[in-house]
């Protein structure tokens, strides 16, 4: 198995280019759990844990990027909790310590699962998810991005660079049932974000076949 180590952005943009069929491996925690369980046989991997272009977040005006690579730890802490509340809610939800060190918020877009915890969130703020490829940018709704369960609409040499999210003009929650109280899967969860400037906006997701 051939694996690039990427330091940054344009390095991992050419790779994934360069190698048709690479796959992107960011923090690992649905991408080794396929492996171990044989529903992903990895020829060629790209790992982005190191471009650090993609784990910090940006304030401009009135809205937050957040990058890619950002950990559920970090969407914890107060920097980006204040602006984003109802993520840091959501983060704090999932896993355990080491699974909120490793996953980030591309893997969780990434995975397009409907049990991520991240997802609600994005489709209350109306987030902007930016792409990149080696032939350029765009720029997708949410609903743009994943198109079914675990289906994006990715191009197989583009990478999730962020999402763009307005800060908070009022109160936001997130709330997840389970089957028990802690380190569990989605059985429904839902965001609600107040638009202090606008009408109230909510969003449900769930799995659909449940
Ligand atoms: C024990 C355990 C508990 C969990 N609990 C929860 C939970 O409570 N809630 C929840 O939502 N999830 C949970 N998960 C799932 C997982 O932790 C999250 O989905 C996490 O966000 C995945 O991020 P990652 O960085 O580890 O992604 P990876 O595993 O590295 O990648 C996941 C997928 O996204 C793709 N990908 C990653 N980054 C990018 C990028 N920048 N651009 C394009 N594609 C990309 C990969 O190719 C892969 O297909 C859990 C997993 C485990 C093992």
């Amino acid at each position: 198995m051939g694996i690039t180590v990427a330091e940054t952005l344009d390095d991992a943009l050419g790779a994934v280019a360069d190698r048709p069929g690479a796959q992107v491996l960011s923090g690992g925690t649905d991408f080794m759990v396929e492996v171990n369980f044989g529903q992903r046989r990895p020829t060629d991997v790209v790992a982005l844990r190191r471009v650090a272009e993609l784990r910090g977040f940006h304030r401009r005006n009135g809205s937050v990027e957040l990058g890619a690579g950002l950990t559920y730890s970090r969407m914890q802490q107060p920097e980006i909790a204040d602006l984003v509340p109802a993520l840091a809610q959501a983060a704090r939800t999932v896993g355990s310590p080491q699974i909120r060190n490793a996953g980030t918020l591309g893997g969780n877009l990434g995975t397009s699962s409907p049990a991520g915890d991240t997802l609600p969130v994005l489709a209350a703020l109306d987030a902007s998810i930016e792409v990149a490829s080696a032939r350029g940018r765009r720029t997708l709704g949410l609903d743009e991005l994943i198109v079914g369960p675990k289906q994006n609409s990715l191009e197989p040499d583009e990478l999730i660079v962020g999402a763009t999210v307005p800060v908070a003009s009022g109160p936001q929650e997130f709330l997840k049932i389970g089957t028990r109280n802690a380190m569990v899967i989605a059985v429904c969860s839902v965001a609600l974000v107040v638009d202090g400037e606008g009408a109230p906006c909510a969003a449900r997701w769930g799995p659909p076949d449940r």
